[in-house]
């Protein structure tokens, strides 16, 4: 209680809940995802068990860690954010939340640090393109006929998620506008611009949450109908701040890459590639914070 109220009838504390549970609904999206793939991979009939785990884990690995430097933010994020909601109790050692917040901390340590991870998503990403295992040539070219054909509006997707599809399928066009021209200009040399690579990296893991959140919520919504409408809004909020994000990282590659003339050519395609409709993330966040009150925990499990 505040000033007569409980905290969690103001605004602000709300944002917190809302922003929690979203985060750790696109977290929980990508892990799901990445896992449901894992075990149908690993069970798919085979001769060696041992060996073929071993091979998928190896597949997955770019996934794996995505998973380990978002998941590892998303639990310090809320924990932190938990403290403050705490107050002054928060940071007394009787409140269990003081305990998770110093326990949440080594997650970005240990498992391969953060930073580490961060080098090795792009590292084994840039690997896979040149094996030609996956398809980001051949994407990068059809992207610089693009670029040179100015705008189009053929194939815009429709139906009720057409604004989250098109903010996915342009974030996925920043980050091969960022990663190109990088590649470009340091070539074999690009692990040594660590800054660089560490922005490409979050504009993947974005572009994986984003993608992961919007499947399931499109799934769920298909099934489920009105009811899905929480998780529907925490999926758009969710890749609304990402498209931000991904615009921003790709920004500061860009600018640490090319210059001059180049440079503003770059900046201008960035510009129209992350433009994105507006949404009001604040009546989300309270609608998704009021679903988390009105069931006292996190409300998207298992949907
Ligand atoms: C509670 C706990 C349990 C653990 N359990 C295990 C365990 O069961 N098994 C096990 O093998 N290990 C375990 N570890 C060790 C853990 O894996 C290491 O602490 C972790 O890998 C980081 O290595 P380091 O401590 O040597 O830090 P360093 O490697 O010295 O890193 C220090 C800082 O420099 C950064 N850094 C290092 N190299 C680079 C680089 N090339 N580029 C950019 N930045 C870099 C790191 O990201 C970090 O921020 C545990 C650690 C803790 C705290």
């Amino acid at each position: 209680m505040a000033f007569g109220k409980p905290i969690a009838e103001f605004g602000l504390i709300k944002a917190k809940i809302g922003e929690m549970a979203i985060r750790i609904y696109a977290v929980e999206s990508m892990i799901y995802r990445s896992a449901g793939m894992v075990s149908a991979a690993v069970s798919e009939p085979g001769g060696d068990k041992t060996k073929q785990a071993m091979q998928v884990l190896e597949e997955y690995a770019i996934e794996s860690s995505i998973s380990k430097v978002v998941g590892s933010e998303t639990v310090d994020y809320c924990v932190d954010e938990g403290v403050q909601i705490f107050g002054g109790y928060g940071f007394h050692e009787d409140y269990p939340v003081a305990r998770a917040y110093r326990d949440s901390r080594v997650n970005r340590i240990f498992e391969g640090t953060n930073e580490i991870n961060r080098m090795l998503i792009i590292q084994m990403l840039m690997k896979r393109a040149m094996a030609g295992i996956v398809p980001l040539i051949p994407a990068a070219m059809k992207l610089a006929d693009e670029v040179l054909a100015g705008p189009s509006f053929e194939e815009a997707p429709t139906g009720a998620f057409a604004e989250e599809e098109r903010s996915l399928a342009q974030a996925k066009k920043v980050f091969l506008l960022a990663a190109g021209t990088a590649v470009q200009k340091y070539r074999e040399h690009l692990a040594d611009h660590q800054e660089i690579v560490a922005s490409l990296a979050n504009i993947a893991m974005d572009v994986y949450a984003m993608e992961s959140s919007l499947r399931r919520a499109q799934k769920s919504s298909a099934k489920r109908g009105e009811s899905a409408s929480v998780m529907v809004d925490a999926a758009r909020a969710f890749i609304y701040d990402a498209m931000d994000r991904v615009e921003k990282e790709a920004r500061t590659a860009l600018a640490a890459t090319a210059d001059g003339d180049a440079l503003t050519t770059q900046l201008a395609v960035l510009r129209r590639f992350a433009k994105h409709a507006p949404l009001d993330t604040i009546s989300i966040r309270r609608r998704v914070a009021e679903a988390v009150l009105a069931q006292d925990r996190y409300p998207f499990e298992g949907r």
